[in-house]
């Protein structure tokens, strides 16, 4: 008998075995999606493998076979068995990673046979747009449905037709009703465009390669000519032209006929890198990101998958984009946190971006001003090939960092000890000059604390043990950064009812209104996720393109690789805050983002100038990054880290649980531990179990949270012990909930 074994979307982590009936023989093929039979429910789960033998009691033969080409392709199904093996993740939520975003649309299309087949015919390369137009209707002449989409059409300007009516059902009537009357317009846009870009891709002729960019590009190319699965680190200082070394070796690729997968850490903050990608290659690369639409995201899957496009540009999830004959994944800005996934599969893409590319037999680069300890450490164990960028490419001077030492300054002329006299000069001259400032602060809101003055407590949200932030602007609000708390800011204290109540510390919203107070004259703009996200974030940074803005004041968001000529001084306002978090990775996490801001300052005509706000200026990560010393620091923290046995001198997990019951998530974690202990006991006692320890933020969401954490000197061992743990998190209490994070990024 035929059988086969299929993974499901279900937080279960083996397959499923299924028997194959007749009529199904020809299309049940590893890679193809079918619909099973599970627990009284229809689900589409993915064929892992068919082979011959004797059904187990109670198999169920599957009810059909969705598609006839496999929805994934038989590389790709190696690479995601690896990595649910890997993280210990349930194969059926792997699989779903890497399916086309039809899954999304009802399930009555999903039982239906042949959806993919008939999406691959579907040229959805136009979409359907309404806009506003000019014309002025007659009062009371349209009825409430109308009215309301109008008002709606005009407040956005235009907006895809489907959108409207996702918004209000069955819409299309009263649009046309608005179109006949000339009050809106529906037209066809391109459907890969509109929602990305404004203008269409212009072509641009490369720059003749410095010799550091030719060495890097001739290295790597040669690597795709060879056919060897290398990896490489570019390393370049911020400017030094790592972009073009992309596109090149890309157009190598594409040269020799294999696609090509970029990684950045967050499409919206990277309009202009996206930019020169379509400038270059046009049409041929594929964008992908949050604002297509499930079907402008299945559209854009066929065109990769069928090699009619050969570029996928995409953040994280973009590592699963099925590029056909894939040869070169490239990630950029490897060292930053948003690679790593914190819900669901928790996977690293960097980490795999180097798998995936080697099991096609494919070349890997990554790219960074500030590399991660973890990609350093790959070169120096003989894993990568370091390529070295170490000019900036126009030969731009690298900024001049000063650090001013916040104990030895008084208040500034705004009152606001948070800006210094030196920096407030800075601004001052630099608005003279007509030039830009870009200000850095890592905290968002007006005021991260709320404290009364009478007893001294910190107003903390209910059900997380965090403080909650004051925000003004949002109508005077207190919110919880962890949930979604959030209440008026109240005129006593909660514990003993004093009014005497103090705003405590600054954020961004505060900086933002102190800078306009105390310079009228200049445009200060804010970028943060209180005011930006997705097309906002473009949009603000299109202005500060323009010059529309002279003072941009953000958190990490204002760090990105952004290429603004005319900034010539970017102020930090605090650099320790980010040393202050608990993680061994703070030191690394603080310097890269201080090289990272420093690094936007000077790249046009000017030169660039950067002043460090700090308590602590011995501190190496804030010392060696106003030298813009990065070897300095890498060899200095790695040498920290082997000290201690922290990664990537070792192996580590998390074992993270958690319950409404403090009791019994402290006691499920300790069970967990335990396991650990035992199991490393009977084998060669080379894993270190720390804990269990409540989270360094100790309830989020009325749950209590507890944690494991293991290290290793050697991977085997530590997933001899993790499967252990893993096979032991099935026997915890029902309101217990646990899992594991293999090679942990986030620790809070
Ligand atoms: P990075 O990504 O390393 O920070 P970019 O790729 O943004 O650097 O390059 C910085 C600037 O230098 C960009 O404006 C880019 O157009 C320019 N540039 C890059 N390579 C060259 C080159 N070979 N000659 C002249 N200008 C270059
Ligand atoms: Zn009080
Ligand atoms: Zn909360």
């Amino acid at each position: 008998m035929l059988l086969c074994e299929v993974a499901l979307p279900v937080p279960i982590a083996h397959a499923f075995t299924y028997s194959v009936p007749e009529g199904l023989a020809l299309r049940a093929v590893a890679g193809a999606r079918a619909v099973c039979p599970f627990r009284g429910r229809r689900l589409v789960g993915v064929i892992l493998g068919v082979r011959d033998g004797e059904p187990p009691r109670g198999a169920k033969p599957l009810a059909s076979v969705l598609e006839e080409t496999p929805a994934v392709p038989a590389d790709s199904l190696a690479f995601l068995r690896d990595l649910a093996a890997y993280y210990f993740a349930p194969i059926g939520e792997v699989m779903r990673l890497a399916l086309p975003p039809i899954e999304r649309e009802t399930s009555r299309e999903l039982a239906e046979p042949g959806l993919f087949d008939r999406a691959r015919g579907v040229g959805v390369r136009n979409v359907q747009w309404v806009s506003a137009t000019p014309v002025v209707e007659e009062a009371g002449s349209l009825r409430g449905q109308q009215a309301a989409i109008l008002a709606h059409v005009r407040a956005v300007g235009a907006e895809p037709l489907a959108k409207v009516e996702g918004r209000w059902g069955n819409a299309r009537p009263a649009v046309k009703k608005l179109a006949a009357l000339g009050l809106v317009a529906i037209e066809e846009r391109a459907a890969l465009e509109e929602a990305f870009f404004s203008e269409p891709a212009v072509r641009d002729a490369p720059h003749d390669a410095t010799a550091a960019q030719s060495a890097a590009i001739e290295a790597i190319a040669g690597a795709l000519r060879e056919g060897r699965a290398a990896t490489f680190l570019v390393h370049g200082v911020t400017g030094s032209g790592k972009t073009e070394v992309y596109l090149r070796t890309i157009a190598a690729a594409r040269e020799r006929g294999v696609g090509s997968i970029v990684l950045v850490p967050e499409i919206a903050l990277t309009p202009q890198l996206v930019a020169r990608f379509r400038a270059r290659f046009g049409d041929e690369v594929g964008v992908l990101h949050s604002g297509l639409t499930p079907r402008e995201r299945l559209t854009m899957w066929r065109r990769l998958r069928e090699g009619e496009v050969d570029v996928a540009v995409g953040a994280r999830s973009a590592l699963f984009a099925p590029v056909h004959k894939l040869g070169l994944v490239i990630v950029d800005e490897e060292h930053d946190p948003s690679f790593k996934q914190e819900e669901g599969v928790r996977y690293h893409a960097r980490d795999m971006a180097i798998w995936r590319a080697h099991r096609a037999g494919g070349v890997c680069v990554l790219g960074s001003a500030t590399p991660s300890l973890e990609s350093e450490h790959l070169t120096r164990t003989g894993r990568a090939i370091k390529l070295r960028l170490p000019d900036r490419a126009r030969s731009r001077p690298m900024p001049r960092v000063d650090l001013i030492d916040l104990r030895r300054t008084g208040v500034g002329p705004t009152g606001d000890r948070r800006i210094s006299m030196p920096l407030f000069r800075a601004i001052e001259d630099a608005l003279k000059a007509r030039e830009q400032v870009i200000l850095f602060l890592n905290r968002r809101g007006f005021a991260p604390g709320v404290r009364c003055q009478a007893c001294g407590h910190l107003a903390t949200c209910d059900s997380c043990a965090v403080a909650l932030t004051f925000h003004k602007r949002a109508g005077a609000v207190v919110r919880c950064h962890f949930c979604d708390f959030e209440a008026p800011l109240g005129a006593r204290c909660s514990k003993c009812q004093s009014d005497a109540l103090e705003l405590e510390g600054v954020g961004t919203e505060k900086l933002e209104e102190t800078l306009s107070a105390a310079f009228p004259e200049a445009r200060v703009a804010r970028l943060d996720r209180d005011v930006a996200s997705g097309r906002k974030v473009e949009a603000i940074l299109e202005r500060v393109r323009k010059r529309e803005v002279d003072i941009l004041v953000g958190t990490q968001m204002v760090t990105k690789g952004h290429d603004l000529p005319n900034v010539t001084l970017v102020g930090v306002i605090n650099a320790d805050a980010a040393l202050s978090i608990p993680d061994f990775r703070a030191s690394e996490r603080a310097f890269q983002l201080l090289v990272q801001v420093a690094g936007r300052a000077g790249r046009g005509d000017v030169p660039g100038r950067v002043l460090v706000q700090t308590w602590d200026p011995e501190h190496p990560a804030v010392a060696l990054a106003a030298r813009h010393d990065v070897d300095a620091f890498l060899e200095r923290e790695l040498g920290d880290r082997r000290e201690l046995g922290f990664p990537p001198l070792s192996r580590a997990a998390l074992v993270r649980v958690d319950a409404v019951d403090e009791a019994e998530a402290r006691d499920a974690c300790m069970q967990l531990a335990e396991v650990a202990r035992r199991c490393d006991a009977s084998r060669a006692g080379d894993v270190v179990v720390q804990g269990p320890a409540p989270a360094p933020i100790a309830r989020v969401r009325n749950r209590f949270r507890f944690r494991v954490m293991l290290r290793a000197s050697a991977r085997p061992a530590l997933r001899g012990v993790l499967a252990a743990v893993d096979e032991a998190r099935a026997t915890l209490p029902r309101g217990v909930r646990s899992s594991i994070d293999v090679d942990p990024v986030q620790l809070l």
